[in-house]
């Protein structure tokens, strides 16, 4: 059976198993982490849906819990600021901010590293990578135990209100989870605040638990509040982070076969054959391992410099939704 990404609860799936967050607890989710399955744990502000964000597939397990029908970029959760700085380039304003509010609840938006391990689907593609630092006790004690830098949204279903409880998590996600970590109400319920510190001024891209006057008074300088409620399909202004990376060769969908001087993006067993450029999203047309080769794919083909990458069809339902969505947006025309 491919396995399609979609709500149907896989093998490795019990009834949502929620933990008191003793010892043994924590040494199982470490494991459940480091396998490649979810596991749901406290923050400070809300309850976050955590995945190792060093592992493609695991990151695309969130997409397909969480139901949503596109890939947008995912917070990192790491132990402190020495790890932060392992995965993602820090200038000095970014590195104040981490310094006055780490532990605590703010995402800051840096460039990648170039030998950063991130999953490329954590980033939606973006050469970006929003980090934070929890300050719960649960949420620190379960980086330590899975050894994994965690990418966590909130763990709600799409479109649902954020969790701030075990029950909650439990409520929305059902089976989708693999544990529970329980460690009662979250203390915020608000979300962190995220900033992009990939440019010389700190922009505010969603607002959230730290208050931007406090930001403020630790830069001394002005936070840029223009992309405040940012609308990922909205364009964006010069000078601004790209909200979704496009790929530079234009991009034909839904073809059964290739011409001449056109790169493959294929998807399960009956890949037309082509001397050219190409690239198997899954040759089992597993939906899962789709979408974590995704970004990796379209960089690779568009680096091999063909005019046009020609998409074979891939099909619709669970994580065949996000993929198209983005496969879509490629070939749109741009102005
Ligand atoms: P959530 O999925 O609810 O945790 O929200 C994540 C927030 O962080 C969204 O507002 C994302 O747009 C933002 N975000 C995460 N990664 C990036 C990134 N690389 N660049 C810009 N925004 C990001
Ligand atoms: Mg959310």
């Amino acid at each position: 059976m491919p396995n399609t990404g979609d709500s149907k609860p896989p093998e490795w799936l019990f009834a949502a198993v929620i933990r008191n967050a003793d010892v043994s607890a924590l040494r199982d989710a470490g494991q459940h982490i480091r396998a490649g399955h979810l596991v749901a744990f406290p923050t400070e502000t809300v309850y976050g849906l955590g995945a190792d964000a060093t592992n493609g597939e695991a990151v695309a397990r969130i997409f397909a819990a969480k139901g949503r029908p596109h890939f947008n970029p995912l917070i990192v959760h790491v132990p402190d600021l020495g790890h932060a700085e392992r995965l993602g380039i820090f200038s000095g304003a970014a590195t104040r901010l981490a310094e006055a509010f780490w532990p605590g609840p703010l995402t800051i938006v840096v460039t990648r590293q170039a030998d950063t391990p991130i999953s490329e689907l954590v980033s939606a593609g973006l050469p970006s990578l929003a980090l934070r630092v929890p300050d719960h006790p649960l949420a620190q004690a379960l980086l330590r135990a899975a050894g994994r830098p965690l990418a966590a949204p909130s763990a709600n279903r799409s479109g649902h209100v954020s969790a701030t409880s075990a029950a909650h998590v439990a409520e929305d996600l059902e089976t989708r989870v693999a544990m529970i970590l329980d460690g009662g109400a979250t203390q915020h319920g608000l979300e962190s605040t995220v900033v992009d510190a990939t440019g010389s001024a700190i922009v505010l891209l969603r607002p959230g638990a730290v208050p931007i006057e406090a930001l403020e008074r630790v830069l001394g300088a002005p936070v840029v509040r223009a992309s405040a409620n940012v609308d990922p399909s909205a364009p964006r202004s010069p000078g601004q982070l790209e909200s979704h990376y496009a790929p530079r060769a234009s991009i034909r969908l839904n073809a059964t076969h290739i011409q001449t001087g056109e790169a493959l993006l294929a998807f399960g067993a009956d890949a037309p054959s082509t001397a050219g450029p190409q690239f198997n999203l899954s040759r089992s047309g597993d939906l899962v391992e789709a979408a974590a080769n995704l970004f990796a794919a379209l960089r690779t083909l568009d680096a091999s410099g063909a005019a046009t990458i020609a998409v074979m069809p891939i099909p619709n339902g669970g994580l065949g939704d996000a993929i198209n969505d983005r496969l879509k947006r490629a070939a749109a025309p741009r102005s």
